[in-house]
């Protein structure tokens, strides 16, 4: 295998298949192939592999479907849109209350973890584990 051949293979050839390169190497690459039995084997197997890939195995490509979970909000949206100002004015009202109830789960949690973190220090000892002796 020649120092061009080698190029031809490792690089340019994969760009060659798929229509990437310039005119000029594109011709070159061309001619090497029609001259060259070893390269002209390389291209064939390429072009058959890719034919496998693109034909028998299956394409698992990730969907990503963002209408799906956008949809069900603007129809929310527009639900409320459509609503008077009364009924609008009770669902906001309600929502501010379930924040706030949200809110103030959250703070009795913050406060009970930091109440017990500085209490901690205190119950390394059971208070109500009285030894025999001081039973009298
Ligand atoms: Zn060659």
């Amino acid at each position: 295998m020649t120092a061009k051949c080698r190029h031809i293979q490792e690089t340019l050839l994969r760009d060659y298949r798929e229509g990437g390169l310039p005119a000029p190497e594109h011709e070159t690459v061309t001619e090497h192939l029609s001259a060259c039995d070893a390269c002209a084997r390389e291209e064939e197997q390429m072009t058959a592999m890719l034919a496998l890939l693109h034909t028998a195995l299956p394409r698992h490509e990730p969907k990503l479907d963002l209408w799906a979970e956008f949809a069900p909000k603007m129809a929310e949206v527009r639900a409320e849109e459509r609503l008077g100002v009364l009924a609008r004015l009770r669902l906001r009202a309600a929502r501010f209350w379930g924040n706030v109830a949200l809110g103030a789960i959250l703070f009795t949690q913050a406060v009970a973890l930091n109440t017990t973190a500085r209490f901690h220090k205190y119950l390394l000892v059971d208070p109500f584990l009285v030894p025999a002796e001081e039973n009298f």
